[in-house]
Protein backbone atom coordinates (compact mmCIF):
# COMPACT_ATOMS: atom_id res chain seq x y z
CA UNK A 1 0.00 0.00 0.00
CA UNK A 2 1.26 3.53 -1.46
CA UNK A 3 1.86 5.77 1.84
CA UNK A 4 1.33 9.38 1.36
CA UNK A 5 3.78 10.54 4.36
CA UNK A 6 6.72 10.67 2.30
CA UNK A 7 8.94 13.90 0.47
CA UNK A 8 8.70 13.27 -2.90
CA UNK A 9 4.80 13.01 -2.40
CA UNK A 10 5.11 16.17 -0.77
CA UNK A 11 7.21 17.48 -3.72
CA UNK A 12 4.51 16.76 -6.05
CA UNK A 13 2.00 18.39 -4.26
CA UNK A 14 3.94 21.33 -3.57
CA UNK A 15 4.14 21.14 -0.20
CA UNK A 16 8.26 21.48 0.06
CA UNK A 17 10.53 22.88 -3.22
CA UNK A 18 12.54 20.90 -5.20
CA UNK A 19 15.18 21.89 -8.20
CA UNK A 20 13.33 21.10 -11.10
CA UNK A 21 15.00 19.92 -14.23
CA UNK A 22 11.60 18.65 -15.77
CA UNK A 23 7.77 18.51 -15.85
CA UNK A 24 5.00 16.98 -17.51
CA UNK A 25 1.71 15.55 -17.25
CA UNK A 26 3.55 12.02 -16.03
CA UNK A 27 6.59 12.63 -14.88
CA UNK A 28 8.86 14.84 -12.82
CA UNK A 29 12.56 15.04 -12.56
CA UNK A 30 14.31 17.20 -9.80
CA UNK A 31 17.63 17.31 -8.36
CA UNK A 32 18.86 15.54 -5.33
CA UNK A 33 18.98 17.60 -2.47
CA UNK A 34 22.33 15.54 -1.41
CA UNK A 35 24.12 14.80 -4.62
CA UNK A 36 26.32 11.87 -5.07
CA UNK A 37 28.15 12.42 -8.06
CA UNK A 38 28.72 15.81 -10.01
CA UNK A 39 25.02 15.33 -11.72
CA UNK A 40 22.59 13.80 -9.26
CA UNK A 41 18.91 13.44 -10.80
CA UNK A 42 15.79 11.88 -9.62
CA UNK A 43 12.63 11.07 -12.06
CA UNK A 44 9.67 10.21 -10.53
CA UNK A 45 5.98 9.19 -12.02
CA UNK A 46 3.44 11.73 -10.28
CA UNK A 47 1.31 8.89 -10.18
CA UNK A 48 1.69 7.09 -6.93
CA UNK A 49 4.06 3.47 -6.64
CA UNK A 50 5.90 2.87 -4.05
CA UNK A 51 9.00 1.25 -6.09
CA UNK A 52 10.31 -0.10 -9.28
CA UNK A 53 8.72 -3.64 -8.94
CA UNK A 54 5.06 -1.74 -7.70
CA UNK A 55 5.23 0.01 -10.46
CA UNK A 56 5.94 -2.94 -12.66
CA UNK A 57 3.33 -4.82 -11.52
CA UNK A 58 0.10 -1.84 -11.69
CA UNK A 59 1.20 0.66 -14.61
CA UNK A 60 0.22 0.13 -17.65
CA UNK A 61 2.69 -0.65 -20.20
CA UNK A 62 2.25 3.42 -21.79
CA UNK A 63 2.97 4.74 -18.37
CA UNK A 64 6.14 1.99 -17.80
CA UNK A 65 7.09 3.19 -21.67
CA UNK A 66 6.34 6.83 -21.15
CA UNK A 67 8.11 6.66 -17.87
CA UNK A 68 11.20 5.25 -18.87
CA UNK A 69 11.34 6.99 -22.32
CA UNK A 70 11.49 10.35 -20.35
CA UNK A 71 14.32 9.12 -18.52
CA UNK A 72 16.62 9.32 -21.69
CA UNK A 73 15.06 12.74 -22.81
CA UNK A 74 15.84 14.17 -19.40
CA UNK A 75 19.66 12.45 -19.83
CA UNK A 76 19.91 14.47 -23.17
CA UNK A 77 18.67 18.15 -20.92
CA UNK A 78 21.27 17.04 -18.64
CA UNK A 79 24.00 16.89 -20.97
CA UNK A 80 25.63 13.81 -20.42
CA UNK A 81 23.73 11.06 -22.72
CA UNK A 82 27.21 10.85 -24.71
CA UNK A 83 29.62 10.96 -21.49
CA UNK A 84 27.66 8.54 -19.39
CA UNK A 85 25.50 7.85 -16.65
CA UNK A 86 24.35 5.54 -14.09
CA UNK A 87 20.79 4.80 -13.16
CA UNK A 88 19.89 3.41 -10.22
CA UNK A 89 16.29 2.55 -8.37
CA UNK A 90 16.86 1.00 -5.36
CA UNK A 91 13.67 -1.09 -4.55
CA UNK A 92 12.79 -1.97 -0.72
CA UNK A 93 14.73 -2.67 2.72
CA UNK A 94 17.48 -4.82 1.27
CA UNK A 95 18.24 -2.19 -1.04
CA UNK A 96 17.86 0.56 1.42
CA UNK A 97 15.15 2.21 -0.08
CA UNK A 98 14.94 5.40 1.84
CA UNK A 99 11.68 7.50 0.16
CA UNK A 100 8.91 5.09 -0.71
CA UNK A 101 7.51 6.94 -3.92
CA UNK A 102 9.48 5.14 -6.86
CA UNK A 103 12.53 6.80 -8.09
CA UNK A 104 15.11 6.48 -10.46
CA UNK A 105 18.33 7.94 -9.81
CA UNK A 106 20.41 9.47 -12.70
CA UNK A 107 24.16 9.70 -11.70
CA UNK A 108 26.83 11.28 -14.34
CA UNK A 109 28.39 14.80 -15.00
CA UNK A 110 31.68 12.96 -13.93
CA UNK A 111 33.51 9.75 -13.78
CA UNK A 112 31.47 7.86 -10.58
CA UNK A 113 33.78 6.31 -8.18
P1 LIG B 1 16.65 6.11 -2.07
O1 LIG B 1 17.61 5.60 -1.05
O2 LIG B 1 16.84 5.47 -3.41
O3 LIG B 1 15.21 6.06 -1.58
O4 LIG B 1 17.04 7.64 -2.30
C1 LIG B 1 16.27 8.72 -1.89
C2 LIG B 1 17.01 9.96 -2.33
O5 LIG B 1 16.19 11.08 -2.11
C3 LIG B 1 18.32 10.23 -1.57
O6 LIG B 1 19.40 10.25 -2.51
C4 LIG B 1 18.10 11.59 -0.93
O7 LIG B 1 19.26 12.39 -0.95
C5 LIG B 1 17.01 12.18 -1.80
N1 LIG B 1 16.17 13.18 -1.15
C6 LIG B 1 15.61 13.13 0.08
N2 LIG B 1 14.88 14.25 0.32
C7 LIG B 1 14.98 15.02 -0.80
C8 LIG B 1 14.45 16.29 -1.18
N3 LIG B 1 13.68 17.02 -0.36
N4 LIG B 1 14.76 16.78 -2.40
C9 LIG B 1 15.55 16.07 -3.24
N5 LIG B 1 16.08 14.86 -2.95
C10 LIG B 1 15.79 14.34 -1.73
Amino acid sequence: MYDKNNVFYKILKSEIPADKIYEDEFVLSFYDIYPKSKIHALVIPKNLYRNFYDFMQRATSYEQNYFFSSIAKIVEILGIEKSGFRLISNTGVDAHQEVDHFHVHILGGAPIG
